[in-house]
């Protein structure tokens, strides 16, 4: 009986191959392009296990809890249970000022130690008006000059994938999971992470995004409190506070290192946009 199918090692066979080893190429070449880079990189395998090809739908929000005092300090993003929403004004106008006023507090904050090495904080920058948030681990030496995050070669990467997205600059909301400088630029120390959680929280309440891209462990750790592997967690949805689809990625200063993960960011924007139901630039 026969089933149609082409025979192992036959011409068809060998046909069929060549047509999915081009296809293949043709895709990484249109990443390549959309990033900025010679299309002639070769894909590297990750240093942990293999990341997901294809990258699912998020999972459905847990259902909300009934409105309970939500405390920022008693209700980490780590939680596994769905959190209610912070009170916040629903006018878009109250909402920017709200922003405006939390700055304000970031900016005279001592609550850890990275205050005493900042220049300045660095709170966020864009409106978020796409439902897009990119949330990172912490300023580097040219956010702290400069008082934006992602301003320096890892932001105009970022700027680049915004732009292949289709995206204005501006139409994201972009923060840290910090707002002030660690020193020599190391990962942040948990209890600084924790110190400063509160205000990220209320960012995004304020913001609301649609879908939030976690840029690196750090972010994913921040968000999620897991210190699962970002290889691992790289293109799988996850659910912030149990509400807000989370896209963990790489952060773009790997991808300066690594220029070869570049295909795996992609394919994780690409669902970022499929998710919001935006079209898929292919080129
Ligand atoms: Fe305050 Fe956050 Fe800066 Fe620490 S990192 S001093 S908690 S604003």
């Amino acid at each position: 009986m026969t089933t149609g199918a082409p025979e192992s090692g036959s011409p068809v066979e060998e046909l069929l191959d060549l047509v999915r080893g081009l296809r293949a190429q043709l895709e990484w070449q249109r990443a390549s392009f959309a990033f900025g880079m010679s299309g002639g990189e070769v894909v590297s395998e990750p240093e942990e296990a293999a990341p997901p090809s294809v990258v699912e739908e998020p999972p459905a929000p847990r259902p909300v809890a009934p409105r309970a005092p939500a405390s920022l300090a008693s209700t980490g993003p780590g939680a596994v249970t769905a959190t209610a929403p912070l009170q916040v004004p629903t006018d878009p106008a109250e909402r920017r000022r709200a922003l405006e006023v939390l700055a304000e507090t970031v900016r005279g904050c001592e609550r850890c130690a990275l205050h005493a090495g900042r220049k300045q904080t660095v709170f966020a920058r864009g409106t978020g008006s796409s439902g897009v948030c990119f949330v990172g681990e912490g300023p580097g030496a040219d956010e702290d000059a400069q008082g934006f995050p992602f301003v320096g070669a890892a932001g105009q990467l970022l700027d680049r994938m915004i732009a292949a997205m289709g995206l204005a600059r501006d139409e994201v909301y972009v923060c840290n999971i910090v707002k002030c400088r660690p020193p020599r630029n190391r990962k942040p120390e948990p209890a600084e992470m924790e110190a400063c959680r509160p205000y990220l929280a209320e960012q995004l309440e304020l913001v609301a995004p649609r879908v939030i891209v976690a840029l690196g462990a750090t972010a994913v750790q921040g968000l999620l409190g897991t210190s699962e592997g970002i290889t691992r967690l790289r293109g799988t949805w996850k659910l912030y506070r149990g509400r807000i689809p989370v896209m963990p990625t790489f952060h773009p200063a790997y991808l300066l290192r690594t220029p070869a993960a570049k295909r795996e960011v992609w394919l994780d924007l690409q669902a970022v946009l499929r998710h919001l139901g935006l079209p898929v630039p292919t080129r």
